[in-house]
C-alpha cells in the first residue's frame, strides 16, 4: 500500500528542493546554478530588446534580433524543463519506500507572498520559478513506485517546527523566540509540511492521490 510514511517537501528558488522524511533524513537539491543562468539570460534578453527597439525606430530590418530572442526563449524553457525533470527524479530516488511526498500548497503560498510588497525583480524571478513544474513531474514519476503525493493545506514556513508558534525567518536561518529552536529555514518548513500532513491524515481529512497500484 503506497503512502504510509510522510516526507515533507519544500520548494524554493535557491534551495530548489528541501525534503525531510519521517526519520529526519534530509535531501537538498540546489537551484543556484539554474538561478545564475536565468539571470544571465535575462540580462542578454533585455540588452537585445533595447537593440530591437532602436532598430525599429530607425526603420531597419529586425529579423536577426527577433531570431536570437526566440532562440534564447526556447533555450530557457528547455533548461527549466530539464532541471525540473532532473530534480524530481532525484527526489523520487531519495524517497523511502511507502512514502507520501507532501508538497506545500503553492497557490496558497503565492497568494500570501503577493500580499506583501515585493520588488519588481523578485516578482519577475518568482514568475519564472518552476516549483509547480517540479511538483507536476514528481506526480508523474511516482507511478508504480509505491510512493504517493499529498498537498499540505497551508504555508508553514513562518511556524516553529518544534513548538508550533510563529518564529523569525531571516534568509536561510529560522529562530524561534518561544522555545529557542534554530534550524535552516527550509528544513524547518519541510518538517512543518511533513508534520501537518500527519495530523490531517490521522483526523482523516486529507485524501492523497495513490498513483501506484
Ligand atoms: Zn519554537
Amino acid at each position: 500500500m503506497p503512502g504510509i510514511v510522510p516526507a515533507g517537501v519544500d520548494l524554493n528558488e535557491t534551495n530548489a528542493i528541501v525534503a525531510v522524511d519521517a526519520d529526519g533524513r534530509t535531501l537538498f537539491i540546489t537551484g543556484l546554478h539554474r538561478k545564475v543562468l536565468t539571470i544571465r539570460t535575462r540580462k542578454t534578453v533585455s540588452r537585445l530588446q533595447v537593440k530591437l527597439e532602436a532598430k525599429k525606430a530607425e526603420g531597419k530590418n529586425t529579423r536577426s534580433v527577433v531570431r536570437v530572442l526566440k532562440r534564447l526563449s526556447l533555450k530557457r524553457s528547455r533548461r527549466t524543463r530539464d532541471f525540473c525533470h532532473c530534480a524530481s527524479r532525484h527526489l523520487i530516488e531519495w524517497a523511502p519506500q511507502n512514502c507520501v511526498l507532501v508538497f506545500e500548497d503553492l497557490s496558497f503560498s503565492n497568494k500570501r507572498k503577493k500580499s506583501k510588497k515585493r520588488s519588481k525583480s523578485l516578482n519577475r524571478r518568482l514568475s519564472v520559478w518552476p516549483g509547480g513544474m517540479i511538483r507536476t513531474f514528481a506526480t508523474y514519476k511516482v507511478a508504480g513506485k509505491g510512493i504517493a503525493v499529498g498537498i499540505d493545506p497551508a504555508y508553514t514556513s513562518q511556524i516553529c517546527s518544534r513548538c508550533g508558534l510563529p518564529g523569525n525567518r531571516s534568509r536561510h536561518s529560522f529562530t524561534c523566540p518561544h522555545c529557542g529552536h534554530t534550524d535552516h529555514s527550509d528544513i524547518n518548513a519541510a518538517i512543518n509540511i511533513r508534520n501537518r500532513f500527519t495530523v490531517l491524515r490521522d483526523s482523516g481529512v486529507l485524501s492523497t492521490t495513490p498513483e501506484a497500484s
